[in-house]
C-alpha cells in the first residue's frame, strides 16, 4: 500500500526547522502538485531544497512565501512552500520544473516520494481551506507548539481534518463481491467503500454503504486493514463482512454502475499494489483474508 515505505521511516512529529539543502520542498498551485524532471530519464521527483533554489534564484526574496515543515521521511524534512504568483511565473518559465495532477503520483516507483507527495497535499489542502476563521471570519495563523491553527480574535482552533471511511471486501463463501464506481476517475473493479456519517461505528457504515449501494445484508464484519488516503483526505478503514440472505444485487445506480459476484479464480487483475482495494482483492484471492 502507498504508505507501506519501509525500511523508510515517517515522523510526523510537529516541530519548527529552516530548510536545508537536502529537504524535500512540495509546492502545490491550485491544488497541482510542483515535480522536477530528471534530465536523464522522463521521470519526474520532489524537488530538494537545493535543486528547488535553481528555480527561484532570479525570485526577489520578498516574493517568495514562508516554508512550513510538515513532517520528515528518515532524516530528511518535507516543507510546504507557501502559494505565490511569483512561484507560479518561475515554474512557468522553467525547462525542467512543471505543475502536475496529484493523481500521476499514484503509482510512483519511488513510493516514499508518492507518498510524502500525496500527505503533503492532504495538508496543504487542510491549509488552504483554513486561511480564515470559520467562526468569526478573521485570519488564521500556525500554531507554535502543534499543527493546530488558531485565531486570535475568537480562540478557535482547528487541526488537520481526516475523514474516516469504510471499505469491504463482501463475501460468499468462495466469491467476492466487486463493484464499480459510477462517478470518479477510478472506472476499474473494486470494494464498496464510503464516508463514515455522524454518529455510526464503522460497522454501522459497513451495513449502511452495502445497503445503500447493492441492496444486500452483511454480517460477520472484521477488520483488516487501514491505510491513510490523502487523495481524499481521508483514512481508509478495510473489512471482511459475509452476505446475510439473499445474493441478489440492486444497485444505486448514482454510485455504482456494475457490481457482481465473483469466484476467487475469475477475479479481474488488480493493477497495482497501492490501495487497499487492492491488497483486499488479493488476500481474497489467495485465501489470506484472515489475519
Ligand atoms: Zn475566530
Amino acid at each position: 500500500m502507498i504508505q507501506d515505505i519501509h525500511p523508510n521511516i515517517y515522523d510526523i512529529n510537529y516541530f519548527q526547522a529552516i530548510p536545508g539543502p537536502r529537504d524535500i520542498i512540495t509546492y502545490f498551485s491550485e491544488d497541482r502538485l510542483l515535480l522536477r524532471k530528471d534530465p536523464e530519464k522522463e521521470v519526474y521527483f520532489l524537488p530538494t531544497m537545493e535543486e528547488f533554489r535553481k528555480l527561484i534564484e532570479a525570485v526577489p526574496e520578498d516574493l517568495i512565501g514562508d516554508y512550513e515543515r510538515l513532517f520528515s521521511i528518515n532524516e530528511d524534512h518535507v516543507f510546504l512552500l507557501e502559494e505565490t504568483a511569483a512561484i507560479d511565473e518561475a515554474v512557468d518559465g522553467a525547462s525542467d520544473f512543471i505543475l502536475e495532477e496529484v493523481a500521476m503520483i499514484r503509482e510512483y516507483e519511488n513510493q516514499w516520494m508518492a507518498f510524502a507527495g500525496i500527505t503533503a497535499r492532504h495538508l496543504y489542502r487542510w491549509k488552504r481551506n483554513n486561511r480564515f476563521c470559520g467562526r468569526c471570519g478573521s485570519h488564521m495563523r500556525q500554531g507554535e507548539s502543534d499543527r493546530g491553527m488558531f485565531c486570535d480574535n475568537c480562540g478557535n482552533i482547528q487541526y488537520p481534518k481526516i475523514s474516516p471511511a469504510i471499505i469491504t471486501a463482501v463475501t460468499s463463501g468462495d466469491r467476492l463481491l466487486m463493484a464499480r464506481a459510477s462517478k470518479g476517475s477510478y472506472k476499474r473493479w473494486s470494494l464498496i467503500a464510503g464516508f463514515v456519517e455522524v454518529g455510526e461505528t464503522f460497522e454501522d457504515t459497513v451495513r449502511r454503504e452495502v445497503m445503500e449501494e447493492v441492496g444486500i445484508r452483511v454480517k460477520n464484519i472484521r477488520y483488516f486493514k487501514s491505510q491513510p488516503w490523502g487523495f481524499s483526505d481521508s483514512i481508509m478503514i478495510g473489512f471482511f463482512a459475509e452476505l446475510e440472505g439473499s445474493d441478489m444485487l440492486t444497485l444505486q445506480e448514482e454510485e455504482i454502475s456494475e457490481a457482481d459476484w465473483f469466484s476467487r479464480e475469475d477475479i479481474p487483475e488488480t493493477p497495482s499494489s497501492v490501495s487497499i482495494a487492492a491488497e483486499m482483492i488479493e488476500a481474497f484471492r489467495n485465501g489470506q483474508e484472515r489475519i
